[in-house]
């Protein structure tokens, strides 16, 4: 009740991290469009200037914060400065990630260090960074972007698979610390979304994954905007510790 009575005077705060392409854009888009002002992370400054473009041309608030989710100290600088400077942070959409995929025979222990560094330890030092503020503004929605992948596995991915289910048990985990000061930890799962980062599938890969999905085509990247727009509203207060897969029923899990 005291969370949804604030709501209509405050403008909540959103950081997304991978922000300037892809599903990350479409997270900030769609969250900005629900009233956020939007932080943009990423490492390439000119890709977020144009989103941050678009949400102006929409009537929306947005910033760029150009950082390598890799150097855990400036992104935890730079959330922490974005919270001081905005005086709140209330949503944390955790979606850069990167994949560098083999065979475990063949996989470097340089390409599975990378990928637990973006996508994992990354999302755990934005956390980290984010609950002070969360806690003093007694509300909080953190969504972690997984992965079907880190739910029921995928050859080559051993490294990216690992840590998509790291984050679920991470998220679990801050839940149950947190969960009784207003903030809510979730993963959202996307299974094969059209993105550059499954443009690479070459077109009989593509063909054969469409036929195991239940709805026969690939995800688009608003079909997951959408469902992190319900996970970040004030409504889903008591949805927390999930994983939801967004996934065409590609896992049903
Ligand atoms: P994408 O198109 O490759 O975009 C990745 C985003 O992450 C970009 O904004 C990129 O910007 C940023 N990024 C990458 N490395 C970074 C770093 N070191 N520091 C800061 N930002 C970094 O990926 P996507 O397909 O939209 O995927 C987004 C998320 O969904 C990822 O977590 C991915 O694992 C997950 N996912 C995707 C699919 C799919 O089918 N596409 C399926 C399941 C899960 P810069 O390069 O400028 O840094």
């Amino acid at each position: 009740m005291a969370e949804n009575s604030k709501a209509t005077t405050i403008q909540r705060v959103a950081i997304v991290t991978g922000a300037s392409r892809g599903i990350g854009r479409a997270i900030a888009l769609t969250l900005a469009g629900d009233g956020c002002h939007v932080a943009l992370l990423a490492r390439s400054e000119g890709p977020l200037s144009e989103v941050r473009s678009q949400i102006e041309e929409s009537g929306g608030s947005a910033s760029v914060h150009a950082v390598d989710a890799g150097d855990s100290a400036a992104l935890a600088e730079t959330v922490e400065s974005i919270a001081s400077e905005r005086g709140r942070l209330d949503i944390l959409v955790n979606n850069a990630g990167i994949t560098r995929d083999n065979l475990a025979l063949r996989m470097s222990d340089e390409d599975f260090d990378a990928v637990i560094n973006v996508n994992l330890k990354a999302a755990f030092v934005t956390c980290r960074s984010a609950i002070r503020p969360m806690m003093r503004g007694k509300y909080g929605r953190i969504i972690n972007i997984g992965s079907t992948s880190g739910v029921v596995g995928n050859a080559g991915q051993s490294n990216y698979a690992a840590a998509k289910a790291g984050l679920v048990g991470m998220s679990r985990s801050l839940a149950r610390e947190i969960g009784g000061k207003g903030i809510t930890v979730n993963v959202i799962a996307p299974g094969f979304i059209e993105t550059d980062m499954t443009a690479g599938l070459p077109d009989s890969v593509k063909a054969q994954l469409t036929g195991s999905i239940a709805t026969k085509r690939l995800g688009t990247v608003e079909d997951i905007a959408r469902a992190v727009s319900y996970v970040a509203s004030e409504g889903a207060g008591y949805l927390t510790g999930q994983c939801l897969c967004v996934d065409g029923g590609l896992t049903m899990c």
